[in-house]
């Protein structure tokens, strides 16, 4: 069963199943995906830029993005397809951030998993420390 949820592109409520826009919105981007795709599979435009596509077919540059980031436009098949790396705005053409930024984070997260593990080995001993004063609070 789906749950309800305002559209991620129009903002109508509809019922979610896998897409986070709802199907009129669906059909639409199909229509889009397909003018996209149309301009694409011409040989002389394989190599067109995101820029250039949008130019040449009027779509918008996040649509086409998103067709992108949805696999549905591959880097392997046009070359000059990419989008930014939503940290550092380098330009990528698979997942969402680029490879120098996923290493950065990599160390960044092991570096907050030993900040947490100070944490709780922290917050254990205070409650350790709480126990013991209420035992013996409890003695008195
Ligand atoms: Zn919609
Ligand atoms: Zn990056």
């Amino acid at each position: 069963m789906g749950e309800l949820a305002n559209c991620a592109r129009c903002d109508k409520v509809f019922v979610k199943i896998t897409k986070s826009i709802c199907p009129d919105c669906v059909k639409e981007d199909e229509k889009l995906f397909q003018i996209v795709y149309d301009f694409l599979k011409k040989r002389e435009n394989r190599r067109a830029t995101i820029p250039e596509i949008v130019e040449a077919t009027g779509v918008k540059e996040d649509i086409i993005l998103q067709f992108v980031k949805d696999k549905r436009l591959r880097s392997t098949q046009f070359p000059n397809i990419s989008f930014p790396c939503e940290r550092c705005g380098e330009p990528i053409a698979s997942g969402k951030i680029c490879e120098n930024c996923q290493n950065e984070l990599s160390s960044d997260l092991r570096y907050q998993q030993e900040i947490e593990q100070v944490k709780q080995r922290n917050e254990q001993h205070e409650k350790e420390r709480t126990q013991t004063y209420y035992t013996r609070s409890k003695e008195d």
